[in-house]
């Protein structure tokens, strides 16, 4: 007698599962095609995406985040993927495409060895060792940098921006990076903080990229409120204000009866009379500009105008707190307490027309600890390209001065830590062996991307390189101009050793994460249309 097997369902119907090695595959392949889409963007000679929204925008970048952003990834391991993406951007502000091939790389290289059936645990348990080594290699292959070293920070600025559209302005933008982060730098108990927010970026569509400037003060979106105010005030003394200038409105509705014309006029005046003594304890503090968080009354505008006092109203709370640090204000809450010695200084304020808007500048602040970077560009496209350009580099000089540590770049760190770590694998048993050389070999995708990106023969070129590192050139990496091996630290090619130590570490995380998996379920989507009601006699024709 045969027995009937009846199959066991555990999963709602719609439920999907995939287990085993097609599990792997499939997990591998999602990760493998998020690597090789950013991939071909890598290095100075990396190409742009243009990204085009549903609603129609349009983005061209380099920038690997941003790709990964726009793109609205819906494979889960794709999106496990551009996690590192957004981490490496969040913890360094660079790297991002590096991270992102190197864990792409990692996963291609363990599947090899798993189709060569090494178990997916003993590649994962190879992988976290090599990547411990790794971590302790490129600290090793650190060298230090000083905050007095401008030439240096010069070059971490100028690599960060190679073979973004900022490109052909990489000289002067990398010189204002380098201005503002040094402005907004501070020191405590030895330790250097730079605190980014402090760094205000500003964009303005019109001129050219060389017109991009640093202004050491805040540059304000807003205009004066008065026409008749002035449109400069030299040796501005600064009133920053979180209340409004106006006469306080009631909290209830309440209703004023007037019986006659007299009343009215007594009314008015009051109001008057309220305005005129706010505008004066204003003026008697001495200022003559003052940032206004609330409104400024129309009666107030005209006071302060005939005085000569130069006012902008409705100041965002963050502007505001930025000048208080470019000028060294005080913020005041209440007219009444208002003094000298709540003002801030600025060497110059003035109103101006940049592209087709009115702009205020607070410049020449001394010592300011706010400072802004004003980008200019031909279009929309370009500024916002320059911007993201500009930001890598700033999260570069910063990750470099509170570390204190950079390594060489064009793939010429990357290649001297494979060997060091296939060096390592020697003294490993057989199959740990495997994995750790397979986390070399992914590591080399760096140099090997970098070549293919400059159209170059990856091949040839890794050979030299490799060779070059063999004799003890540690610096050796790839110039992409000339094709060939070249020393990197010595053609000025240096990044921080944070962007390194993130992307190996986040990357090789996220690979021993994926490999580990071995079993997909996920539920079906639900249906979020309205339910048809059920059809009597089980729906189809009805029965005549
Ligand atoms: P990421 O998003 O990873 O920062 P990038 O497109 O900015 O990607 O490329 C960074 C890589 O380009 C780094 O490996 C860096 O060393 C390399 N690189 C930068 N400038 C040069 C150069 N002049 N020659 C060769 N490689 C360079
Ligand atoms: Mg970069």
């Amino acid at each position: 007698m045969t027995q009937q097997v009846q199959p066991i369902f555990i999963l709602p119907e719609n439920a999907q599962r995939t287990y085993g090695r097609s599990a792997q595959h499939n997990n591998i392949a999602a990760a493998k095609a998020v690597a090789d889409t950013v991939r071909t963007t890598l290095g100075p000679k990396g190409m742009d995406k243009m990204l085009v929204s549903n609603l129609g925008d349009v983005v061209v970048t380099n920038d690997g985040v941003t790709i990964l952003e726009e793109m609205n990834i819906e494979h889960p391991t794709a999106k496990m993927i551009v996690e590192i993406a957004k981490t490496q951007e969040n913890e360094v502000g660079d790297g991002t495409t590096t991270a992102v091939v190197i864990a792409g790389e990692l996963l291609h290289k363990a599947e090899a060895l798993i189709e060569q059936d090494v178990h997916p645990t003993v590649v994962a348990k190879g992988y976290r060792m090599a990547s411990e080594k790794a971590l302790q290699i490129l600290r090793e292959l650190s060298f230090e940098i000083k905050e007095t070293d401008e030439a240096s920070l010069h070059r971490i600025a100028t690599t960060a921006m190679t073979g973004k559209g900022a490109e052909h302005a990489k000289e002067h933008l990398s010189t204002l990076a380098v201005k503002a982060v040094k402005s907004v730098m501070e020191k405590a108990e030895g330790k250097i903080i730079v605190d980014k927010d402090n760094i205000k970026i500003e964009k303005k569509v019109g001129g050219s990229v060389e017109d991009s400037e640093l202004v050491e003060g805040i540059i304000l979106d807003k205009e004066k409120v008065h026409p008749s105010m002035p449109d400069s005030v030299k040796n501005a003394k600064v009133a920053l204000i979180d209340c409004a200038v106006e006469v306080k409105s009631t909290e209830t509705d309440a209703k004023i009866q007037i019986t006659e014309p007299n009343q009215m006029q007594g009314f008015l005046d009051m109001e008057e009379k309220i305005i005129r003594e706010k505008v004066e304890k204003i003026a008697a503090s001495g200022a003559n500009v003052i940032f206004c968080q609330k409104g400024i009354d129309d009666l107030a505008q005209h006071f302060l105008a005939k005085k000569g006092i130069f006012a902008v109203r409705r100041v965002s709370q963050s502007d505001i707190e930025k000048l208080a640090r470019a000028t060294g204000g005080k913020i005041v809450s209440n007219l009444h307490d208002i003094s000298a010695d709540d003002l801030g200084k600025a060497g110059l304020v003035e109103a101006k027309r940049v592209g087709d808007e009115e702009m205020t500048f607070v410049r020449e602040c001394r010592n300011a600890k706010a400072v802004t970077i004003l980008i200019r560009g031909g279009t929309e496209h370009v500024v916002d390209e320059i911007k993201r350009a500009v930001e890598d580099s700033i999260g570069d000089l910063e990750a470099a001065l509170t570390v204190g540590k950079v390594v060489a770049g064009a793939g010429a760190t990357e290649t001297e830590l494979a060997l060091q770590l296939r060096k390592y694998g020697q003294g490993l048993s057989g199959r740990e062996q495997l994995a750790v050389n397979a986390f070399a070999e992914a590591i080399e995708v760096i140099p090997r991307t970098l070549a293919e990106n400059s159209g170059l023969d990856p091949i040839d070129l890794m050979t030299e390189l490799k060779a070059a590192h063999d004799r003890g050139e540690k610096t050796a990496g790839v110039d992409v101009f000339a094709g060939k091996a070249q020393d990197a630290w010595k053609a000025g090619i240096i990044e921080p050793l944070k962007v390194k130590l993130q992307a190996v570490s986040s990357a090789s995380e996220v690979a021993i994460m994926v490999l580990r998996i071995d079993d997909v379920i996920a539920a079906g989507k639900q249906d979020s249309g309205p339910k048809m009601p059920p059809m009597p006699n089980g729906g189809g024709m009805p029965d005549y």
